[in-house]
């Protein structure tokens, strides 16, 4: 059997270059992958994070013009990844967050430049650099979701593909006119090809042509479907409900590893989880918290925005305190909410404390110390702080939506005595609902044999991209094994 040979085109991967889930997937699975007889590449844009760690570096294919400018596709491997690289100046040489200027606002040219991207890989799929054919093209989320289209309207001879969306929320939603400027032909603007609303949409393209379909949660694979969380794609998703699968995300459990991570305060295993109760207190100090081994400590770590439903959170805060309970978040996103939590600490020193910004060790240590990690996302496509929480003890409270339905079992009365549990859920995301979560919670808390069970069940979980892996394989080798 020869090896399925898959080119992942991401605008984002860990550990060069994070906002969010889609670069931890991006970067995990080709190890992941690997041991499953695939073999991944992944094509990146040259931001300067990704220039500059790119070791020996091929040019192999240039580009006169790429809408607007001379390009190269670079090959090289930074940080352990094979990649091929978009350099392209005048689209990509932008220091700091992938999608966003210095202002804050969406960079005015994304149209072109995720085009480029997706451009390059429909490019690199038919062969483009000699050597190279893939069987598959792997599209992820918007920023890559032209792939597929241009396979498709170039005609031809193409390798098979599959577009993940990590978050329905992102859509790559531009105006009809940038129609020509990316090269797609007049006839693509119709319904059952780019046009969406009037406009041009990446990711319905890529819906409309990807011949498979995914996304990072059977639940989530679910809910898309419907008007609810469909977010306006639902009809078209529907219409290839039979391509849609949703397999769960994995972490990475050896930069996620409480036995050996560095970030910690002190090291920790299942065997030995007593040990948390120091990095407990060295998160407490360094949040500024009341120092209380008893105290019932909550934690987040997210982007603060209306999906977290952390707004939810905020009004049960003056509750969880009055129980005794604390409060420890890290998170950035929205003025309101930053407001309304920097309000809520300083109403209640000791008990709550906030540091804003984006920060990846304290996102380790806050896994190692808090005692239960808080999810109440209104929706939330698989969620990886969940997992996190799991692997280091830190017991999530979780709303009962796509990955976070599938990845926690909720303790309740039969799987408390089943001892399965691992986590708290609560359902509908409301504030009544996640007060007698948190009220659930703390009941736990005070039951020294269940709690320990509880977080034991959680340390023991399989959350690595093993059981993922032999899925995407699956799907990869299927796939590629297919009729046109
Ligand atoms: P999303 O991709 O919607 O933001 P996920 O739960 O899938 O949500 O992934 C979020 C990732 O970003 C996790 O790895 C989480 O630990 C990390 N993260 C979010 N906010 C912060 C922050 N302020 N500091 C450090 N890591 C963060």
């Amino acid at each position: 059997m020869t090896a399925t040979a898959v080119l992942s085109v991401a605008s984002e991967i860990y550990p060069l270059i994070k906002t969010g889930g889609l670069a931890d997937v991006a970067g995990a699975l080709p190890a992941a992958l690997a041991r499953e007889d695939v073999v991944i590449r992944t094509l990146l844009p040259g931001y300067p994070a990704v220039m500059s760690k790119l070791e020996s570096a091929e040019p192999a294919r240039a580009y006169p013009s790429l809408f607007g400018g001379p390009a190269n596709v670079l090959a090289g491997r930074a940080a352990g990844l094979d990649l091929f690289v978009v350099e392209a100046p005048h689209l990509f040489d932008r220091i700091g967050n992938p999608y966003l200027g210095p202002d804050g606002r969406d960079w005015g040219d994304n149209a072109l430049r995720f085009a480029a991207l997706a451009r390059v890989g429909a490019d690199l799929g038919r062969g483009a650099i000699p050597g190279y054919s893939p069987d598959i093209v792997h599209a992820h989320d918007w920023q890559a979701a032209l792939a597929p289209v241009y396979l498709h309207y170039d005609g031809g001879p193409r390798p098979k593909t599959v577009l993940t969306i990590h978050n329905l929320a992102f859509q790559g939603h531009f105006p009809g006119s940038i129609l020509h400027a990316i090269g797609l032909p007049p006839r693509a603007m119709s319904i059952d090809g780019v046009e969406y609303f009037h406009g041009v949409g990446y990711l319905k393209g890529g819906l409309q042509f990807a011949d498979r379909i995914t996304t990072v949660s059977p639940t989530y694979a679910r809910e898309i479907l419907t008007s609810d969380f469909g977010m306006a794609l639902d009809g078209l998703l529907r219409a290839r409900a039979s391509d849609v699968e949703g397999i769960v995300n994995g972490i990475d459990d050896t930069v996620w590893n409480p036995a050996t991570d560095a970030a910690l305060a002190v090291n920790y295993s299942a065997l030995r989880i007593d040990m948390r109760v120091r990095n407990k207190a060295a998160l407490q100090q360094r949040f500024g918290l009341t120092v209380a081994a008893q105290a019932p400590l909550f934690g987040v770590v997210s982007r603060l925005t209306h999906q977290k439903g952390l707004d939810l959170l905020l009004e049960e805060l003056p509750d969880v305190v009055a129980r005794g309970g604390q409060l420890a978040l890290l998170g950035s996103g929205e003025k309101p909410l930053e407001d309304g939590f920097r309000a809520a600490a300083a109403a209640h020193p000791g008990s709550i404390a906030c540091i804003f910004g984006y920060d990846e060790g304290l996102s380790h240590l806050l896994q190692a110390g808090v005692d239960f990690v808080l999810v109440p996302s209104r929706f939330e496509p698989c969620g990886l702080t969940q997992l996190y929480g799991l692997r280091y003890g830190a017991t999530p409270i979780v709303a009962r939506v796509g990955g976070l339905a599938d990845t926690v079992i909720d303790a309740n009365d039969a799987a408390l005595s089943a001892g399965v549990a691992t986590g708290v859920q609560f359902a509908p995301p409301s504030t009544p609902a996640l007060a007698y979560a948190l009220k659930r919670a703390f009941a736990l808390y005070a039951d020294d044999a269940a709690m320990r069970r509880t977080r034991l069940n959680g340390m023991r979980a399989d959350v690595s991209w093993r059981g993922p892996a032999k899925r995407y394989a699956a799907l990869y080798r299927a796939l590629a094994r297919s009729e046109q």
